[in-house]
């Protein structure tokens, strides 16, 4: 996906042969496909993890006097792309995957006010609404603590952001968990940038808070190995193994997991309408796998939106599902 702004062609979240610059807005890897590109646009944040997760050095670019970088609110170091464009005379900010509730280990989303938004649209449906997330942090709380008096619970999760909440939102009732290889190396990231998340990484180092749990522990996994980690620490530790997820998605389906929670680090629909309304865009694209079914839902709302798909700005139409005829731009 790529836009054109007064001459310029700008990669977003993409790789793309053409583009002058490249916009990574974040270290999930559906977004880092122009890690390798000349002339990246990210946080320092960003690059770091990007690092430790690849070992590829981003040849990061100084910023361009038009762009700015805000924070999105969904991991460390993510961002939004704003734009001022001199020949349109019109802001645009591209999202990336954002938030409006504040995680506890990413900067809250800064909101400034654009004439155009590119919105990710991973949760299209009017219907789906995360509940406040001290609630849903607090239920995970205390059904860890509960759970610890005689089980082990496992967590599974994305290694980059998941994880480190979940280490951070146990750390908050003093408990200490376990977490795997992978998930320690973005975790120490995290803390180089003053995060300050405490974790155990490897198994077999959990002496160290056993003793204040009876035996018991919390570990964290990445979500491919969460089965087999399961079973192991089973097999080892003779206990019961309990598992969980935290993730948005809970609230659309039922993992094999025995517990899970709505903890989701992405705006749903109405924090996209908040979105809109807070930053005053006049014209709304999505993007994303349900873009044309967000844009109708945000059209329903009574949202100018289309959805977003390859081109320039004030040159030629960018969208697939054409809004429909007002004066605009396109
Ligand atoms: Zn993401």
């Amino acid at each position: 996906m790529a836009l054109i702004v007064d001459g310029k062609s700008i990669a977003l979240d993409a790789k793309e042969a053409s583009a002058e610059m490249s916009f990574i807005s974040h270290a999930h890897s559906d977004h880092t496909r122009a890690a390798k590109a000349s002339n990246v646009i990210a946080s320092i944040e960003t690059a770091e993890l990007i690092k430790a997760k690849t070992g590829i050095e981003a040849d990061v670019m100084q910023m361009p006097k038009s762009v700015q970088l805000l924070d999105a609110g969904h991991i460390l170091g993510s961002k939004q792309f704003f734009i001022r464009s001199e020949e349109l005379g019109l802001d645009i900010t591209y999202t990336g995957d954002y938030q409006l509730q504040e995680s506890a280990v990413a900067n809250r989303i800064q909101l400034r006010h654009t004439d155009i938004a590119i919105l990710d649209s991973t949760y299209p449906y009017p219907k789906i609404k995360f509940d406040p997330r001290e609630e849903v942090t607090s239920a995970l709380q205390k059904y860890v603590a509960e759970k610890l008096e005689h089980r082990i619970v496992l967590f599974g999760a994305y290694a980059t952001g998941k994880a480190q909440e979940l280490i951070s939102i146990m750390n908050d009732v003093g408990i200490v968990p376990v977490v795997d290889r992978e998930i320690a190396k973005l975790s120490a990231v995290y803390n180089k940038f003053g995060v300050g998340l405490d974790y155990c990484y490897r198994y077999g180092d959990e002496a160290r808070f056993r003793e204040s749990t009876r035996g018991t522990f919390a570990a964290i996994t990445i979500m491919p190995r969460i089965d087999a980690v399961k079973e192991s620490l089973s097999e080892k530790y003779r206990k019961r193994v309990l598992s969980g997820v935290a993730t948005g998605f809970a609230k659309i389906f039922r993992f094999k997991t025995d517990v899970q929670f709505a903890l989701s680090d992405h705006a749903d629909f109405s924090q996209a309408l908040q979105y809109i309304e807070d930053t005053g865009a006049k014209e709304v694209y999505t993007y994303g796998g349900s873009s044309e079914l967000f844009a109708r839902y945000l059209r329903n709302a009574g949202i100018r939106a289309g959805s977003f798909r390859h081109g320039s700005f004030g040159v030629a139409p960018v969208v697939a599902n054409p809004i429909p005829k007002q004066k605009g731009i396109f």
